[in-house]
């Protein structure tokens, strides 16, 4: 196991960039702490692959280096890296049994016979393919190829690494969450590093101690889930992290207010008037209905029940806005105004979130 340092990264598939719009990676510095599992959110497109493949050792990036404990490996081969990686695709020998492609890389490895037969059927165990272990992998289902695949990737306990690249793409909705157990089960038993790519945030969030979220070639936040949540570094984390996402307003800000249309709203904290766009980022969680009164004008447009709690789905200026309610509670009747509870605002300049200059003691 190891840990894993990105130093000054970055990448571009053209043989010359000339801006930073030709870097499918844009500059990366980071480090991915020994034995943590990490998951690498981001829409399609957003670098995800190209990240994984350059600490895999598949591509090798235009820029900066990689560090395994320390030990610079940005030109070492796949090989030597000592990584295990799962592809969003099969990769399985349909010659071999299922059988021999779990073993295949502990055979590859020298480790002795007794082993392979004890770790191959932990292995099968786990993947629930105990029954099929005879069977040649061709005719098997893609579902179950990825399974293999999967296996293969688990079976060496000795690995720096394991990379997941959307594995579980092919794999039907149940056998999803069994497998996503026990990859969890896999880092608490042996602690490997682990980073997790997916496009999917419940995916994310339910597998990681750390989520690292990627924007158009960039990693614009790494946190826990409840980071994410309460305080987003870019607007992309609001509204990507949460369900609705985060709800954005025009804003203008004078110490620990800011203005939102002629309406003001209590910051609980000062923030510097800032030049670029300013904006305020709020939770639907934290946006309560109101009729009359103090408020941004909102209309209710309707209501929907997603189970463990109710959408109410507004407009506010012709633009949506999202309001949580819980299960018990109503939209009041004529409701026709927003508030917000300042401990779940944000303010963004030019879709950063800007931290406060200072706590403001009167709202406070
Ligand atoms: P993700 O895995 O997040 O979907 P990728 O890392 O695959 O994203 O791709 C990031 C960007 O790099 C995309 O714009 C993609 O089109 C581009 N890209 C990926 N692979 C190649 C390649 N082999 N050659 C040129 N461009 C590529
Ligand atoms: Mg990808």
């Amino acid at each position: 196991m190891a840990k894993i340092t990105l130093d000054n990264l970055a990448h571009s598939y053209l043989p010359n960039p000339a801006s930073e719009d030709d870097y499918a990676l844009k500059e990366l510095n980071h480090d991915w702490v020994d034995g943590e599992a990490y998951a690498l959110l981001g829409s399609s497109g957003c670098g995800k692959s190209t990240l994984l493949n350059i600490i895999s050792g598949l591509l090798h990036p235009s820029q900066g280096r990689i560090l395994f404990d320390d030990k610079d490996v940005t030109h070492a081969p796949t090989a030597a890296r000592n990584i295990a990686q799962v592809f969003q695709f099969p990769v399985v020998y349909d010659t071999m049994t299922v059988r021999d492609n779990l073993a295949f890389p502990l055979r590859n490895r020298g480790r002795d016979e007794a082993y392979v037969a004890e770790r191959v059927q932990e292995i099968a165990r786990m993947i629930g393919m105990e029954d099929q272990l005879n069977r040649k992998a061709r005719g098997l289902t893609a579902d179950a190829k990825q399974k293999i695949s999967l296996g293969r990737g688990m079976v060496r306990k000795d690995v720096n690494a394991l990379l997941f690249d959307e594995p579980l793409t092919v794999i039907d909705p149940h056998m999803k969450w069994e497998l996503r157990t026990q990859l969890k089960q896999l880092h608490h038993d042996f602690g490997h590093t682990m980073i997790y790519v997916t496009h999917d945030q419940t995916e994310a969030l339910t597998f990681a101690d750390k989520v690292v979220v990627m924007y158009d070639g960039r990693v614009v936040q790494i946190g826990t889930p409840q980071e994410l949540f309460e305080r987003p570094d870019h607007t992309f984390v609001g509204y990507f992290i949460g369900s609705p996402g985060m709800n954005l307003f025009d804003a203008r800000i004078a110490g620990s207010t800011a203005r939102v249309g002629d309406v003001s709203v209590e910051l609980g904290s000062v923030y510097e008037p800032g030049r670029g766009k300013v904006q305020i980022g709020i939770r639907p969680e934290f946006v309560r209905l109101a009729a009359g009164g103090e408020g941004i004008p909102a209309e209710v447009r309707r209501v929907e029940d997603v189970g463990r709690h109710k959408i109410a789905r507004l407009s506010v200026g012709g633009k949506p806005v999202n309001v949580i309610l819980s299960e018990s509670q109503t939209v009041p009747a004529g409701a026709d105004r927003i508030t917000f509870d300042p401990k779940g605002i944000n303010v963004y300049e030019n879709d950063w979130r800007v931290a406060p200059a200072s706590r403001d003691e009167e709202a406070a």
